[in-house]
């Protein structure tokens, strides 16, 4: 089956370097297979995405030499390719699912569980038992059905998780009207017809409640690539704070594309630490996804 890959930022800021190091990977690991590229542009949050960063992203990844078959600026037979113009499969894919409304506020969920501070509760249940309380703002929820999901990844191995119990009833719509990531991108891989999804390890751990949801939709899966994020030294996750340039501000700067596209090779391992300069073209023929390590980045070669 032919290959089909994408990159699915949120516009919600500027890309940093590890960013543009996920991009890269993902479409070395599409076009090394003779793959086609898409880019999805995931701007559900409306408070958080502004158009201005959806043009610096295309912009960027251009500027890098990554390129796409289809995407909002160029089209395609899958579209439209902004999350925010495609609530109509959102709501399609909803109406085929188990749901009902939540009424629960932050406080009563997080009052009601028992769960370290910091982690995401299992909802109990209170609205699926008792019903929604009328006159408040509704969040959607699965009723997500029993049984094991079963994510597999060729770098993260195998993470099988019962999504009823260790997640509970997720929401797929928010009380502001807002469609969860989760379904969002269930629904949107299977209508572009993505057979290999190659994002950050961050979203790992969704990978099980994403396997469910495709399952109760009936849709193809997926092959998963995660890769290692970019790390600051100390091993925070790399922001600004961390003094880590903005792909914009290097390109803005007269920076040389190639010596960044090096970097970011170097520092998952794709070429020696002695390449100075490389086209995101040449690195190609030489990809696979048992190459990539997790090592620091650094914009001068180290020897
Ligand atoms: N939009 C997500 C992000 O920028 C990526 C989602 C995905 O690749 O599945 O983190
Ligand atoms: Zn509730």
């Amino acid at each position: 089956m032919a290959v089909v890959g994408r990159y699915a930022p949120s516009p919600s800021g500027r890309q940093h370097l590890g960013n543009a190091r996920t991009a890269l990977l993902a479409w070395l690991h599409a076009r090394a297979q003779g793959g086609r590229f898409v880019l999805r542009i995931e701007d559900l949050d409306p408070i958080r995405c502004r158009a201005i960063h959806e043009r610096t992203v295309i912009e960027d990844l251009r500027w890098l030499g990554i390129d796409w078959d289809e995407g909002p600026d160029v089209g395609g037979g899958h579209g439209p390719y902004r999350q925010s113009e495609r609530s109509s499969h959102y709501a399609e894919a909803l109406a085929r699912l188990d749901t009902f409304a939540c009424t629960c506020t932050r406080r009563e969920l997080r009052d009601a569980a028992a769960a370290p501070h910091g982690v995401e509760p299992v909802y109990p249940g209170t609205c699926l038992r008792h019903g929604a309380v009328a006159g408040r703002p509704a969040a959607i929820r699965w009723h997500a059905p029993p049984g094991r999901a079963r994510a597999e990844d060729p770098r993260m191995g195998v993470l099988e998780q019962d999504v009823a119990t260790e997640i509970g009833d997720f929401v797929l719509r928010r009380g502001d009207g807002a469609w969860a990531y989760q379904l969002a991108v269930v629904v949107d891989d299977a209508a572009m017809g993505v057979t290999d999804v190659v994002r950050g390890e961050d979203l790992w751990t969704s990978t099980p409640r994403q396997v469910w949801l495709q399952r109760a939709l009936q849709l193809p899966s997926v092959r998963y690539l995660h890769v290692p994020l970019l790390l600051a030294d100390g091993g925070d996750k790399l922001s600004k704070r961390h003094g880590a340039p903005d792909i914009a501000a290097l390109r803005e700067g007269g920076a040389d594309p190639q010596r960044v596209v090096a970097a970011l090779a170097r520092s998952a391992g794709l070429v020696s630490p002695s390449i100075h300069a490389v086209a995101a073209a040449a690195l190609v023929a030489d990809f696979a996804p048992s190459r990539i390590v997790d090592g620091p980045l650094s914009l001068e070669p180290t020897a």
